[in-house]
């Protein structure tokens, strides 16, 4: 192990969402690539929104992109307790600490005094703020009371060195004296991030960039307490096509991980898409696993611009890695969707060799599984016309006629019905009838599964089987009969 300490802390107050997942992904990464320590600490300080099963929603979805974490939650290590509702006492002891050394002070104002402080400074034209107006007050005997912390009143820079964006700088200034304990004796998430990355000994914190307003508040907490700071890393938030902030904004829209889990996505592509938002290789490759990514990855040649979240690229990439799959795998994953569609109520419902054939035959055209129903529909349902009076055009020709004809009385014939017979019975037929190309296939294909375009003809023929296939032409050809 080098001394490369790195974190992970979601709070559990709700689904996670892909920009958050992100955050764990390149934690993950950078962690492995260094031979470092992941921890995994969960910020549930808001008793009301933090639940146990955010908890465990958050555990699964790690698990299931395959990012371990050496210490915290689940895991256990030797700075824990890692769930911040167990560390309150913790908070306390430093708040205590920088109430005694008078670098903190305790506010009393009650919420109708910031709100009219609030509005004055509104219609004064300046930034909404707290002036400090507790600053000397006097200890009351009540419980009644936040503790703030003192910003500096002489302005100050505060540098975030950041290892991505380079030196940002800040001023003192454009901080009022921020809540560090609230009302109910709970620490604020900017003192309670610090005391745990500092205890838990964290060296690096790589986090979104939707933080970096909160660093310098946090740097002032670190030197407050004389505590050593670690090294900070905002990572680019994730756009949606628009360039704005990815968030929901239909049903269909997926953003948490839950979602593109249930959708079929797999976790290795949703990895290897995520692992490239924000962060290249600098080579054109993109499909990549994760031992490559590992080896590759360079978190100091993350983009400091916002990563636009492609649908259409994460789709390719999924459907990359169905087509190479392992097929038992595609099997174990797949079937869930066909039972789901009502194809099948359980695996014995359909021979496991057919149903492999099939998948292999339809995987090409998933972006996800979700889409296996509709792709492989067709071996589900009975024949069923697209457009009957189209199919009834096409099927209505003499030629046509006597190739569906010619395979009825040649297929049918055949003892073994694999695809090399029908293959060979195919061509036999259309030497003998003089029909080929287009001519030959395109009514062959609305006659056998109703639609215009579909699979391969001869791996559909052998997967339906012997009588099915004659069954089919036969109720083609009585459609034109009468
Ligand atoms: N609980 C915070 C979040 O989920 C953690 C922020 C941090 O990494 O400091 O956004």
């Amino acid at each position: 192990m080098s001394n490369m300490r790195l974190r992970f802390p979601p709070s559990p107050t709700g689904k996670i969402h892909v920009g958050n997942i992100r955050t764990a992904l390149f934690n993950w990464i950078w962690a492995r690539k260094n031979n470092g320590e992941l921890v995994l600490r969960l910020e549930d300080t808001d008793a009301e929104r933090s639940t146990k099963e955010f908890e465990d929603v958050i555990i699964q979805e790690l698990n299931w992109l395959g990012l371990d974490v050496d210490e915290g939650v689940g895991v256990g290590g030797e700075y824990g307790p890692y769930r911040q509702s167990e560390r309150k006492d913790l908070y306390t002891q430093y708040i205590n600490q920088l109430l005694e050394e008078n670098k903190a002070y305790k506010c009393y104002c009650s919420q109708e005094e910031l709100d009219e402080m609030r509005e004055k400074q509104k219609a004064a034209g300046e930034i909404p703020h707290y002036d400090g107006r507790c600053r000397y007050a006097e200890d009351k005997d009540t419980d009644d009371f936040v503790v703030r912390f003192k910003m500096p009143q002489t302005n100050e820079k505060i540098v975030v060195d950041d290892l991505i964006r380079g030196r940002v700088e800040f001023n003192s200034e454009e901080f009022d004296d921020f809540v560090i304990k609230k009302s109910d004796g709970m620490a604020t998430y900017n003192f309670a991030v610090v005391i745990d990355d500092a205890l838990m000994k964290i060296s690096q914190v790589i986090r979104g960039e939707d933080h970096l307003s909160n660093t310098p508040k946090q740097i002032m907490i670190y030197k407050a307490l004389d505590f050593d700071l670690p090294k900070f890393a905002h990572l680019p938030l994730i756009l949606d096509e628009d360039k704005a902030k990815l968030k929901k904004r239909s049903d269909d829209d997926a953003v948490y991980v839950g979602e593109f889990r249930r959708k079929g996505y797999l976790p290795e592509a949703l990895f290897n898409f995520l692992a490239l938002l924000g962060w290249s290789p600098g080579d054109e490759k993109e499909i990549m696993n994760k031992d490559e990514i590992i080896k590759k990855f360079d978190l100091t040649r993350v983009n400091k611009s916002g990563a636009v979240f492609d649908i259409e690229k994460l789709n390719w990439m999924n459907n990359q890695y169905i087509q190479d799959m392992d097929l038992d795998r595609l099997y174990e994953l797949a079937t869930p969707y066909l039972i789901e569609a009502g194809y099948i109520e359980s695996k014995n419902d359909i021979e496991k060799n057919r149903l492999l054939k099939i998948l292999d035959l339809t995987r090409d055209g998933l972006d996800y599984l979700e889409q296996l129903p509709s792709e492989a529909e067709l071996f589900f349902t009975g024949l069923e016309f697209e457009d009957i009076e189209n199919a009834k055009n096409e099927i209505n020709d003499p030629e046509v006629k006597e190739v569906l004809n010619g395979l009825i009385e040649e297929l049918g014939a055949l003892d073994h019905f694999s695809s090399d017979n029908i293959s060979s019975v195919f061509n036999k037929v259309r030497k003998e009838t003089g029909v080929g190309g287009r001519k030959f296939y395109h009514p062959l294909r609305v006659a056998l599964t109703g639609r215009g375009s579909g699979p391969d003809l001869v791996s559909f023929s052998e997967i339906m089987g012997k009588e099915e296939i004659i069954n089919r032409l036969n109720k083609s050809l009585e459609l034109v009969a009468s």
